[in-house]
């Protein structure tokens, strides 16, 4: 057999084990449509609503009268108006001097890190920090790489010190290597923060940057939703801050925001915004109404935060274990994998939406149901929710 059939031959082996998402047939507000049913939505990262938010979608339909749809390559002939003003209104939603927005909190990760840092350098990161962080140091091509044990400060410290030892050799052009500290903010899985003050006083200390990136934590923590850096008043002191527009602001795209020379360089150097589209104008309508919206009122905000720790509250008495959550992320910790797997589906047979996250999401052994309430939920949609946790948590002997 020849090596190509065989090549095919192994996918269709691997294909075997895939696994098949449910399929959707609505948009993405409180309840979801799956087959032909409708299913209360318990695992979307919509935090606010805006996915269906009537006036995110007004914005939008007048952006695409006026504009249509595509735009272009930002160096070439993309560089809309519209682009700059958004960044200027992320970098002032953030408190920092400049944004540049590219396709993808992924694409963004890969930017800030790729651009920036050699072969020569060194990446000290989190050893729960998010695939695209993990992708894009591996893109950079740095040697140095160091992990440190989940948000434990004694082992940052100690790659600290192994990081200004290998500083002491100069780089091949005389430089001294750069040392990056790169930080989920709000880790995906577990929902709790990064230390982000001790991080960035031990930064301070080496003389390392310092990079977090934000993608559960804007529209989420912080003032309005101002993200991690608000969250703990560290304006300043973060140099590198990502974003996506894909989690709260409910659309596509990815920015990073921080000192304008720094973002400057980006437009100048990072390959995934040179090699790629700009943003379309729905996305970026939507972003603007987004942002208009968070910077009037935290009214969805609070609405998401009342949700959360309702629900936490009462995941809590009844005997789950939510794990170590200091957010809306609301882990429901199942350990076996088969467990998830079925608890989610007699979830799905009550009529409530909520994957299982497995190995490799999370360590094996670690499996759950992760649940994101959302500021679209209203009380009586979470306890639709609750109730059919305790239905199933009973039925499967997680709860007593
Ligand atoms: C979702 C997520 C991303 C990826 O963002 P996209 O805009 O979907 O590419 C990056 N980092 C973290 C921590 C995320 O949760």
């Amino acid at each position: 057999m020849n090596t190509i059939n065989d090549f095919y031959q192994k996918l269709e082996e691997a294909n075997k084990t895939a696994k098949i998402p449910r399929i959707i047939t609505s948009g993405q507000g409180a309840y979801l449509t799956i087959d032909g049913k409708k299913k209360l939505n318990l695992c979307s990262s919509h935090y606010l609503g805006f996915a269906v938010d009537e006036r995110i979608k007004r914005a939008v339909k007048d952006a695409v009268e006026e504009f249509g749809v595509g735009t272009g390559y930002r160096t070439l002939a993309g560089t809309t108006a519209l682009h700059l003003k958004i960044e200027e209104s992320l970098a002032r939603f953030k408190h920092a001097e400049a944004a540049i927005i590219l396709t993808g909190g992924y694409m963004a990760n890969c930017a800030a890190i790729q651009t920036i840092i050699g072969k020569e350098d060194i990446v000290i990161s989190d050893e729960l920090n998010h695939a695209s962080i993990i992708d894009a140091v591996r893109i950079s091509g740095v040697k140095n790489k160091l992990i440190y044990k989940h948000v434990d400060m004694a082992d940052l410290k100690a790659k600290l010190q192994v990081a200004a030892d290998i500083q002491k050799t100069p780089k091949a052009n005389g430089d001294t290597p750069l040392v990056l500290i790169v930080t989920d903010g709000v880790f995906s899985m577990d929902g709790d923060l990064a230390p982000l003050p001790q991080i960035v006083t031990l930064a301070e200390e080496y003389g390392a940057l310092t990079m977090v990136d934000d993608a559960h934590g804007e529209g989420v923590i912080g003032r309005g939703g101002r993200g991690i850096v608000d969250h703990f008043g560290l304006h300043g002191r973060v140099d590198i801050e990502v974003g996506t527009l894909s989690k709260a602001f409910s659309v596509m795209g990815g920015f990073i925001t921080g000192k304008k020379v720094l973002i400057d360089f980006y437009k100048q150097k990072a390959r995934q915004f040179l090699f790629s589209n700009a943003l379309t104008f729905p996305d970026l309508a939507a972003v603007r109404e987004g942002v208009r919206i968070l910077e009037t009122s935290d009214e969805q905000v609070t609405k998401l935060w009342e949700n959360a720790k309702y629900l936490k509250a009462e995941f809590g008495k009844l005997g789950f274990d939510t794990g170590k959550s200091e957010t809306p992320i609301t882990p429901v910790m199942l350990g076996d994998e088969q467990l998830a797997i079925s608890f989610s589906s007699k979830l799905f047979a009550l009529d409530v939406f909520a994957t299982p996250i497995l190995f490799p999401m999370v360590a094996k052994g670690a499996a759950r149901i992760r649940v994101i309430p959302s500021a679209s939920h209203s009380k009586e949609d979470l306890d639709v929710g609750i109730k059919a946790f305790t239905t199933v948590g009973r039925e499967l002997g997680v709860l007593k």
